[in-house]
């Protein structure tokens, strides 16, 4: 990771130093947005209002082939702009006219277009392409999960480039559309609602709209034979799931923990506020893979998850990150603690509301059951770093600095702020210095020193977060009940 980053980041520079900005030309658009643990992800000089992902696949031999279109807006004079690709690409086309291409680095497409686009300009771009995903490696591996079956397309942050080009970062959402055409008998499921189910000749085309915003590593495609389950909530959402059709022994626990989608997603909505899609649910591919992950409107599930029995944790967590993290979306991968910090503090409720052990007793333990000297408080949750965006203590060191705040402004505000936060930043961006701000705001405390303490400091803090005396904490307090569920599988 890291040395990937260095050498993009020289190359970068050697492109800036070549060609020196003039005010009047178009020019290029940059090959990243400026993430920096990210440095060529997401690309400069335009933003996506909408993706209209057409494809055919073929489950025998893993090949996807066809065409997608983007709705963009140029946000500066360009007179070439990047997109972020890795399978075979045959054609482009931009506002109807051919645009030349070519691959640069791992994952750039760089499209030059036969006319400059003007600042403001509507772009229309046609991406014809083919490829084998599971073949494709990009820094040495594939996010795409080949399955007996089919594959899927899942990962974090990486996973839009093995099946449709983007300018993939969370900071340019936008909404979607995706119709796959399939053998008959084998479904294809992506996020949102089905707007339609065709067969015809031994091919079925299932297509399929988000109609939110939604961040491009949100976006996601499952092939292969499943059993797909459809509900609606007592207020009217839509449920559907998918379970793979060779789960094994998995599938009850399966079944029995994803199925419970919609009484979760209202439990929820009473700490979060309204749900902020028009759909939900999950689906359980045929993976040897150990995570989940909370693709927008219909989370992964690895069978794995399900493998010791039934885990309403982790759904809890995956339709926790509806909220905090696909509806408010991070600006940076820094502000992983948004998304990791909240989605983990709702299974400590969950835990509480089960009887397991209370959100201020698992928090506390995290403090007591890690030492001082433990490695585990040198990762800042505010700041991990590229290589620590996922680690442990983004989950729970982050998780106990949700109760430290909510034992320092009290619930009646720590409630509001939870609530508040979500309806302030529905369906967009936002950072952790912005939910400070927030946070302050809405309780009247000063919380600078509480977030620093808690998220940008290398170090274990001196009080434990529930605000309990550090030595009562240690002596008294048992492992909550919940505590190894909780830790039993690996969270995205
Ligand atoms: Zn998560």
């Amino acid at each position: 990771m890291r040395t990937r980053t260095l050498l993009v980041a020289a190359a970068t520079a050697v492109l800036l130093l070549a060609s020196p900005a003039t005010a009047a030309a178009p020019a290029a658009g940059a090959d990243g947005v400026g993430d920096s643990y990210y440095p060529t992800y997401g690309n400069g000089g335009y933003d996506v209002s909408h993706y209209d992902i057409r494809l055919k696949y073929q489950p025998a031999t893993d090949r996807l082939e066809g065409t997608t279109t983007i709705l963009a807006t140029a946000t500066q004079d360009l007179s070439r702009f990047d997109l972020d690709f890795a399978l075979d690409v045959s054609e482009v086309l931009v506002n109807g006219r051919r645009a030349a291409f070519a691959g640069s680095g791992e994952q750039e497409l760089v499209v030059t277009p036969a006319a400059p686009l003007r600042k403001g300009e509507r772009a229309t771009v046609v991406v014809r392409y083919a490829g084998t995903p599971s073949a494709v490696k990009r820094y040495g591996f594939t996010a795409w999960l080949r399955t007996p079956d089919g594959g899927v397309a899942a990962g974090e942050p990486e996973a839009a480039w093995w099946w449709f080009p983007s300018n993939d970062h969370p900071s340019d959402k936008a909404t979607f559309d995706v119709s796959v055409l399939v053998p008959d008998g084998t479904q294809a499921i992506s996020n949102g609602v089905l707007v339609s189910q065709r067969s015809q000749l031994g091919w079925t085309r299932y297509s399929w709209r988000e109609d939110k915003p939604q961040a491009t590593y949100l976006a996601t495609l499952a092939l292969g034979r499943f059993d797909v389950t459809t509900s609606t909530t007592a207020g009217g959402l839509p449920v559907v799931n998918a379970y793979s059709r060779d789960l094994g022994d998995n599938e009850g626990a399966a079944r029995a923990s994803v199925e419970r989608t919609g009484e979760l997603v209202d439990w929820l909505s009473g700490y979060f506020g309204p749900y902020p899609f028009s759909s939900a649910g999950g689906y359980v591919p045929n993976v040897p893979t150990r995570f989940a992950l909370e693709n927008q409107t219909r989370v992964f599930y690895s069978p794995r998850q399900f493998a010791s029995g039934s885990n309403t944790s982790v759904v809890v967590h995956e339709l926790a990150h509806q909220w905090f993290g696909d509806s408010v979306s991070l600006q940076r991968w820094s502000d992983i603690w948004l998304n990791e910090g909240f989605a983990r503090y709702a299974q400590y409720l969950w835990s509480e509301h089960e009887g397991e052990g209370t959100a201020a007793e698992l928090a506390d333990w995290v403090w007591s059951s890690h030492p001082a000297d433990d490695p585990f408080w040198t990762v800042r949750p505010g700041d991990p770093g590229a290589e620590g965006q996922f680690d442990l203590a983004v989950y729970d060191r982050g998780a106990a600095a949700v109760q430290a705040l909510r034992a320092a402004v009290g619930d009646e505000s720590f409630f509001a702020i939870l609530r508040g936060w979500q309806s302030e930043h529905r369906y967009g961006n936002a950072t952790i210095a912005q939910f400070r701000a927030y946070a302050e705001r809405v309780s009247g405390k000063p919380l600078a020193e509480l977030f620093d303490t808690w998220l940008f400091t290398p170090a274990r803090p001196a009080a434990a977060p529930s605000g309990a005396p550090a030595a009562a904490s240690l002596a008294a307090k048992a492992e909550p009940r919940s505590w190894q569920k909780i830790h039993q599988v690996e969270h995205r």
